[in-house]
């Protein structure tokens, strides 16, 4: 599942491509990702252009020209691709939104996520997005927020990194990659943990995610032909994914554990 900095990849492609090109057609193929009845939402798009493109937690936000906000969930498999308006894949998009410039702006497999249209520019408002917690990066978010919000919990650190209604957007592999970067066990409690430890947490959470947006994250799926930026995060990875491989630091094997429904990635030796 795409994480911030995929988001971040996909929000700086959005605003490099789309911006105020008016919506000129509609294609849905998939109603059930929409959160209103289909003519509603061609009748309240078509016309529109982007104005702005936002990110909130794993969520991204179209500002329309009406007021109107889209907000966009890619979940497991969902991905976004800026198409010329006669590509054969159009036929597989879920939506579809085709632009005045002759491209189209396909959203594909949004099956367990979503595209919902509010009636406002205030996305603070949106229900899907209310009940997130801060986000890491986030100019207020200190250290000393961070170790508070921590305190408040008990259980283990990498479910806890990565639950949306305590700190917004970090999924599964940067929460592998935050506690390698720790030198921190996935298991570990935090009530166990000293506020060294969880201050540590907390500058690698915000070094690695910005070093992740500015390589373009890790996910599998170009925006366009032109993309050159999708994925270049993946070479840096250190443990995600790296089952049986050698740890960068001492050499030992890579070792994968379920903790808290998810997998985590983590050397034995270097993590305590
Ligand atoms: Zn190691």
């Amino acid at each position: 599942m795409p994480e911030i900095p995929e988001i971040e990849t996909v929000c700086t492609h959005l605003r490099d491509s789309v911006l105020n090109s008016p919506i000129t057609g509609i294609t849905i193929n998939r109603a059930k990702c929409l959160n209103i009845a289909s003519e509603s939402f061609i009748s309240l798009v078509s016309g529109q252009s982007i104005s702005a493109v936002g990110r909130r937690a794993k969520i991204i936000l179209l500002t329309l020209s009406n007021h109107h906000t889209i907000t966009i969930h890619f979940m497991l498999e969902g991905y976004v691709q800026l198409l010329k308006s006669d590509d054969p894949d159009l036929s597989h998009a879920s939506v579809a939104l085709c632009l005045s410039t002759d491209k189209t702006l396909a959203f594909f497999k949004i099956n367990l996520g979503y595209i919902h249209l509010f009636p406002t520019t205030d996305w603070r408002t949106i229900d899907d997005v209310s009940n997130i917690g801060p986000e890491p990066l986030s100019e207020d978010f200190t250290a000393s927020h961070f170790l508070a919000l921590l305190r408040t919990r008990k259980g283990m650190i990498k479910p806890l990194l990565m639950d949306q209604k305590l700190i917004a957007g970090i999924g599964n592999v940067y929460s592998n990659e935050v506690l390698f970067c720790s030198r921190i066990l996935p298991t570990r409690k935090v009530k166990e943990m000293t506020d060294e430890e969880l201050s540590h947490i907390y500058h690698c959470l915000r070094s690695i995610l910005n070093q992740a947006i500015y390589r373009g994250g890790v996910y599998d799926r170009k925006y366009s032909r032109s993309d050159t930026l999708t994925g270049g995060y993946v070479p840096y990875l250190k443990v995600a994914y790296r089952t049986d491989g050698p740890c960068y630091e001492c050499g030992l094997p890579i070792q994968t554990q379920r903790v808290g429904g998810r997998n985590a990635f983590y050397c034995s030796n270097c993590q305590h």
